[in-house]
C-alpha cells in the first residue's frame, strides 16, 4: 500500500515537472528548451545576467560548432519558442533572432558559399 502511494507520488511529480509555471520574476531558460548560442560572446553576455530568484539562468557549455544554416533555422523557430525562453533570451540583452541576427563572421560566410 505504501509502495503504491510512493509510486503514485513519483509519477505525479514527474508529470508536474513539465508543467511548472515560471514565476513572473524568473528569467531562467526553461530546462526543456535549453538556450542555443552561436558564439562564446553571446553565451557570456547572457550568462552575466542573473535571475533575481535563481541566480544562474542556464548551464554554460563549451562552444560547439554552429553551422550558418542553424542560425537561419533559429530565426525561423523564434516565433514558436516557449514564452519563458523568449523572456529569458530578451533579458540577456541579445537581439531577438527574427529582428536582427548578428552578422556572420568571415568563416561562417565562407561555409555558405
Ligand atoms: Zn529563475
Amino acid at each position: 500500500m505504501l509502495k503504491t502511494l510512493v509510486r503514485r507520488i513519483e509519477v505525479a511529480e514527474s508529470a508536474a515537472v513539465g508543467r511548472l509555471k515560471f514565476s513572473e520574476d524568473c528569467i531562467c531558460f526553461p530546462a526543456k528548451e535549453p538556450a542555443v548560442f552561436f558564439s562564446d560572446e553571446e553565451q557570456e553576455t547572457a550568462y552575466r545576467v542573473k535571475c533575481p530568484l535563481h541566480g544562474d539562468r542556464f548551464q554554460k557549455h563549451y562552444h560547439l560548432f554552429r553551422p550558418a544554416w542553424l542560425r537561419e533555422r533559429q530565426a525561423m523557430a523564434w516565433k514558436n519558442r516557449d514564452a519563458q525562453y523568449k523572456k529569458a533570451w530578451l533579458a540577456s540583452d541579445l537581439p531577438a533572432p527574427e529582428n536582427g541576427m548578428p552578422p556572420m563572421n568571415a568563416d561562417e560566410a565562407r561555409e555558405t558559399i
